[in-house]
């Protein structure tokens, strides 16, 4: 089984906070959705016989495309990969975007089952300084729109850790997030990535950051009111109810095979990672005119084991032991061992039947575990 990513690298406004790869939406949409097309066909072979479990249209904002443009690339990955007969295919989107008629077509007329909207918050304070687009309004009626319109796997992004953000206003975002009746939360604590607008004001001293224990409080207010809305913490930064887990990111985690399509992708297939040039002219110039517009690095045994040291643990699956001595051998497994006893004895980690999991204490110090757990 294996998952298909597709970057669509265009955005209506640049976010404060915002470091992935995207440019303002302008008439190269149509050039660059042509080369999005070629690019599936080009790399055909990539995923080899895995069937494609797993569509996910990311970006920059997917919900700018047409209905014609999505249906495009989903038919195109269809015609040319072995596809599930019921695969996930989610798509990114503004509030903003899903008006009714857009969400209506969307349901009816292309395969898309999945929503994954762009929230980020429910106060138009927060929105604001956040530069997003939308306000807590549309942020409210996006969803309700797309649960009238027929969609039943939505999931919504949030951002705590915001300057200024107290834990009440935090609770009382989580509170109406739980309140939308959504199937799953992703939550991630605002970084200053530079690049950004928000690095340049936390230089300037305009911004500030948190301190430790007000973001500690806010992810312990996260993990106790998923708890108690019933929500499953399945991974450090995402939470879903009834087993609504997003099949694309926990095949990542699970290290299956991935093919990413677009500016910026990635792309992994249990040898090498291949990612693609993070410029939108380079990337249409390359993929036109047979010249390169990827960059590849093949795994030696402590990449992968690093990796996946990375991707497991941060899950509720955790990490096997018992796999990492067949696959990595001896040495990893020795490492492993050694380093893990000191969290063990703190209680950060449990280990059951060769399986080691973060602790409901270990979770919040799980960067600092992982980075002692991983390979010099
Ligand atoms: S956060 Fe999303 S919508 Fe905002 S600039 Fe980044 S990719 Fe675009």
């Amino acid at each position: 089984m294996a998952g298909i990513y597709i970057h669509i690298p265009f955005c209506r406004k640049m976010c404060h906070y915002c470091n992935f790869h995207r440019a303002l939406v302008d008439e190269n949409i149509n050039v660059l959705l042509k080369s999005l097309v070629k690019e599936i066909e080009l790399r055909k072979n990539y995923l080899g016989h895995d069937f494609v479990e797993t569509i996910y249209f990311g970006g920059g904002t997917p919900s700018i495309l047409e209905i014609s443009e999505i249906n495009l690339i989903i038919s195109t990955i269809r015609n040319n990969f072995k596809t599930d007969d019921n695969p996930e295919i989610t798509l990114e989107a503004n509030p903003d975007d899903l008006g009714r008629e857009y969400l209506q077509k969307l349901i009816e007329n292309t395969l898309i089952n999945r929503l994954s909207i762009g929230i980020q918050s429910f106060y138009d304070e927060d929105l604001k300084l956040l530069n997003r687009r939308h306000n807590s309004v549309q942020a409210k009626e996006s969803v309700a729109y797309a649960q009238e319109a027929g969609f039943s796997n939505i999931s919504i992004d949030l951002i705590y850790g915001l300057p200024g953000m107290t834990a009440d206003r935090w609770k009382s975002n989580l509170k109406q997030a739980f309140k939308l009746n959504v199937q799953h939360i992703s939550a991630y604590h605002l970084t200053f990535e530079p690049g950004t607008e928000f690095y340049r004001l936390l230089n300037e001293g305009v911004l500030s950051q948190l301190s430790d224990n007000e973001s500690l409080k806010q992810f312990e207010l996260l993990i106790e009111l998923a708890q108690k809305n019933k929500f499953i913490h399945y991974e450090i930064s995402n939470f879903a109810k009834d087993e609504y887990y997003s099949i694309h990111n926990t095949n990542y985690w699970k290290q299956k095979k991935y093919l990413g399509i677009g500016p910026s992708a990635h792309s992994y297939n249990y040898i090498s990672r291949q990612w693609n040039i993070a410029d939108n002219n380079k990337y249409i110039e390359g993929v036109n005119n047979s010249r390169p517009y990827t960059e590849k690095e093949t795994l030696d045994a402590t990449m992968k084991y690093n990796d996946y040291i990375l991707t497991s643990l941060r899950t509720m699956w955790g990490t096997d032991l018992s796999y990492i001595e067949s696959s990595f051998g001896a040495k990893y497994s020795a490492h492993i061992a050694g380093k893990s006893k000191k969290f063990l004895d703190g209680s950060n980690l449990t280990e059951d039947r060769n399986i080691l999991k973060l602790t409901e204490k270990g979770k919040f110090i799980s960067d600092y575990i992982i980075s002692e757990l991983m390979f010099p």
